[in-house]
């Protein structure tokens, strides 16, 4: 009689408990696996109850009814719970239709069998009532199907506490209680049922495994409440780990990579597999994780950049602890974009350096017009008087020293004028012309030098290329100078060269290259170029004049001039020059 108070005390339990956990995970409802787990307990609930009614019914017909109905619970139990164990674990992606389908075939034949037993005795045969205990219970000899149903059901359950298992022993230890309160909640009334149905426990044949589901029914409610089991926050945090732009490594206290985001993954290129694996191993893979081994054994100082695949990151090593403090459940590594930043600072600096070089340029130019004005005023008057008295009969000893002093004026002259035109005091002359033109024009002017010199001439010019408004003479004046001095660079360094001429275009401006073989040119000096007066060259040699004049006239012609010294040997004198169809103002004075 105890057995009997017990057992309907226990399914009464049972079905107030599937109850509460169908409430409870209602008001969830919105968590990865709620809805599996809400049909889960529903489908404990139809168990329950349909056992509950047979255990009180005592005619045979009426038992294998509430039996019949019993099996449509308990054949939904295993399918639900799979589905919650992949749900729960796959971050909430529900699963595709057609696997639902396939799950549930086998269920929906079984309940099918279950309601035709009658006509083929696949689920059981030789129904009749017996005493057992305290209870009249339908006693029976089990069909082929029924084995059928019974091992595909242990199948799914294992396979769903497998699925969580593996998120235990891989995932993170946070959710380690949440993982062993439902495996718990699902294994106790497998073991029982299993006692049951192959009788290996002296106890009246009544199936107890809704009894046990009483308690399976509260380690999910300890779950849900204690260990926040279905909230949505292991999938939001997924979702937010997935989505940030930081790279995210998770390792456990073994230094097992656990995790790693998109984010992350970028920073590896091509590497493949590393889940799980050791970042001893690892490290040799690619190099971030190399920076991020030699982070962690305290080698490197923190924070530390990674310049990767043209993006900046700052490493930083952070402990993870586990919900008791001060448990270390392992070690995060997190990539900071400083990309943007690092763009930007470096962005603030060449503007201030251009800014800077563009001032000091301008004053030199004030100051160099005024000193060529000033110059320009004596000089006048000596070029004037030594030409007329060189035109007088004179000694020849006193010509040859006019003659001297002539050409030295005439040299001064010479140099005021290209002060001038450095300071801009020479408005240009603007005419629509063809660039490729003036080149070719201003190569074959020099085609002797360069011949006998031992340079070789490439031009690459763009057919393409549109006229634009300019002073042809002025640009010819530009091309001249970086020629002659590209000539003289090869010809020094190794007695002839190399020398290619390109043009293109590039948006709106039209881009001329003028790549020689020459020593190139040392980061130090690459900052003066265009600065006045100076030169490398000897005394005589030359003024220090000429690419100043360049920048002028480029400057002028709302274009930019520099020079690059490729890793590769040589020097790159570039221009560009806006491509301009009538006279208009582009918005912004390009200066160097
Ligand atoms: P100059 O030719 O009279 O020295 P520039 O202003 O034309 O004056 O040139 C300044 C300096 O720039 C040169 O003395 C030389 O050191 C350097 N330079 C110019 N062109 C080249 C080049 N193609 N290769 C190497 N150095 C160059």
């Amino acid at each position: 009689v105890i057995y009997l108070y017990f057992y309907q005390l226990a399914m009464i339990f049972s079905l107030l408990a599937s109850i509460f956990v169908i409430v409870l995970t209602w008001r969830r409802r919105g968590a990865p696996g709620a809805a599996e787990m809400i049909i889960l307990a529903a489908a404990a609930f139809i168990w329950t109850l349909g056992y509950f009614i047979e255990a009180n019914s005592d005619t045979l017909a009426q038992q294998l009814f509430f039996n019949n109905i019993g099996y449509i619970g308990s054949m939904s139990v295993p399918v639900a719970w799979f589905a919650f164990a992949l749900r729960y674990t796959s971050s909430g992606r529900p699963l595709a239709g057609w696997k639902i389908a396939l799950l549930s075939l086998i269920p929906l034949a079984t309940v099918a069998l279950v309601w035709s037993n009658s006509g083929h005795h696949l689920m059981w045969s030789d129904e009749r009532l017996a005493t057992s205990g305290p209870f009249t219970v339908t006693a029976k000899t089990y069909g082929a199907f029924f084995w059928v149903a019974a091992g595909y059901n242990y199948a799914l359950i294992l396979a769903g506490a497998v699925t969580l298992m593996r998120r235990l022993f891989t995932g993170t230890p946070l959710y380690r209680n949440q993982a062993i309160a439902l495996i718990l909640a699902v294994c106790l009334p497998l073991v029982w049922n299993i006692i049951y149905i192959f009788n290996l426990a002296p106890l009246p044949r009544k199936d107890l495994t809704p009894v046990v589901f009483v308690v399976a029914a509260i380690a999910i409610v300890l779950g849900l409440l204690r260990f926040h089991l279905l909230r949505a926050v292991p999938f939001a945090h997924r979702f937010v780990i997935q989505q940030l732009r930081d790279g995210v490594f998770i390792f456990d206290r073994g230094d097992h990579l656990l995790e790693a985001n998109p984010a992350a993954l970028r920073t590896l290129g091509n590497t493949r597999n590393i889940i799980g694996k050791e970042l001893e191993h690892l490290a040799g893979l690619s190099p971030v994780l190399e920076i991020i081994r030699a982070a962690r054994t305290g080698r490197q100082k923190m924070p530390l950049t990674i310049p990767e695949g043209g993006r900046f990151y700052e490493l930083e090593i952070l402990p993870m602890t586990d919900r008791q403090p001060g448990r270390h459940a392992g070690w995060l590594a997190i990539l900071h974009d400083v990309t943007e930043r690092q763009q930007a600072e470096e962005m603030r600096l060449e503007l201030e350096r251009r800014t800077q070089n563009a001032s000091r340029l301008a004053i030199i130019g004030e100051m160099a017009a005024g000193i060529a004005h000033e110059i320009n005023n004596p000089l006048t008057p000596i070029i004037g008087f030594s030409e007329l008295l060189l035109n007088k009969e004179l000694p020849p000893e006193v010509k040859d020293e006019l003659k001297i002093i002539y050409d030295s004026a005439r040299r001064t002259a010479d140099v005021t004028r290209r002060l001038l035109t450095f300071a801009r005091q020479g408005k240009p002359l603007r005419s629509l012309s063809r660039i490729n033109e003036i080149i070719d024009a201003t190569l074959k002017l020099r085609s002797y030098h360069l011949k006998s010199n031992g340079i070789q001439v490439i031009t690459q010019l763009d057919p393409e290329l549109p006229p634009t408004l300019a002073d042809a003479g002025q640009l010819q004046q530009v091309f001249l100078n970086l020629i002659m001095n590209a000539e003289f660079a090869m010809q020094q360094a190794h007695g002839g060269g190399k020398l290619v001429v390109r043009t293109e275009r590039q948006g709106d401006a039209i881009r001329i290259s003028f790549q020689d073989d020459g020593p190139g040119i040392s980061a130090e000096n690459q900052a003066r170029l265009f600065t006045p007066f100076f030169t490398t060259k000897k005394i005589g040699e030359g003024t220090g004049l000429g690419l100043s004049v360049c920048h002028g006239i480029i400057a002028e012609h709302k274009g930019r001039i520099y020079a690059e010294s490729p890793a590769a040997g040589g020097a790159v004198f570039i221009v560009e020059l806006p491509i301009l169809t009538q006279e208009e103002t582009p918005a912004s004075d390009t200066v160097v």
